[in-house]
């Protein structure tokens, strides 16, 4: 716990931006519906604990969350910890995931981590993003959603919809998915940060789709700003 107190203290609240009061008013406004709309959003990953979630986000890379659910079940039901996964063998971790994509690479770091893990970390998952970002296969996106959804930290991990709906409506506009994120986190009102991260993919997954986005049944319609809207 005293090494938990650390970490915490040790990280940098974000740098907040202050934003002319009818901008402020419009992602209030977004954020708001969003959370009356779902107001516990879950990630749609399948877990048991920190170190399962840690491996199915390592293993949904260039993946659907769908396609590693069907993959994740039996193997975290022999392998839920580090030891026993590092145990498994990466010949057997290739075989249970072998339908996912990127397969024999995502093996050979599912297994690398683990043992990471156990001698750096006594079979724990770190709940610091520095310490998570250096076990292999793990970046800066998959150490904030293990950050935010295992351990509560009001992290935003920027993937492929996060970035659309942020740069469309747009709440925080950026070139690269690390600019989005500091924006995000300056301007997203602090209550609504813990569960963000979720609420934009959701919204980017289901109806501000990247090719024909549902604008006729989107709950941010008249709060987007975003020129191509449709309807
Ligand atoms: S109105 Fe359309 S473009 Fe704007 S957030 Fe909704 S779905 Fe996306």
């Amino acid at each position: 716990m005293a090494g938990r107190n650390k970490e915490l203290a040790n990280r940098k609240a974000p740098a907040r931006r202050r934003l002319p009061a009818a901008e402020a008013a419009r992602i209030e406004a977004i954020f708001a519906r969003l959370a009356e709309a779902n107001p516990e959003p879950k990630s749609e990953l399948r877990y048991t604990n920190p170190f399962t979630l840690l491996v199915a986000v390592v293993l949904s890379a260039q993946a659907t969350d769908a396609g590693v659910n069907k993959a994740t079940p039996e193997l975290f039901a022999i392998a839920d910890t580090p030891e026993k996964m590092a145990a498994l063998g990466e010949d057997r971790v290739r075989e249970a995931i072998k339908t996912i994509g990127l397969f024999r690479n995502k093996a050979k770091n599912v297994i690398a981590l683990s043992q990471l893990l156990i001698e750096r970390h006594g079979g724990q998952v770190p709940q610091d993003r520095d310490a998570l970002t250096a076990l292999p296969g793990v970046g800066r996106k998959t150490a904030n959603v293990v950050l935010n959804v295992a351990f509560h930290q009001p992290t935003i991990a920027v993937d492929t919809h996060i970035f659309r709906v942020s740069n469309r409506l747009p709440i925080a506009k950026g070139a690269t998915p690390e600019a989005v994120e500091k924006g995000l986190e300056a301007v997203v009102p602090e209550k609504y940060l813990l569960h963000a991260h979720h609420w934009l993919i959701l919204h980017g997954r289901y109806v501000c789709k990247a090719r024909k986005p549902e604008c006729a049944r989107c709950i941010l319609y008249d709060l987007c700003k975003f020129k191509e809207k449709t309807a």
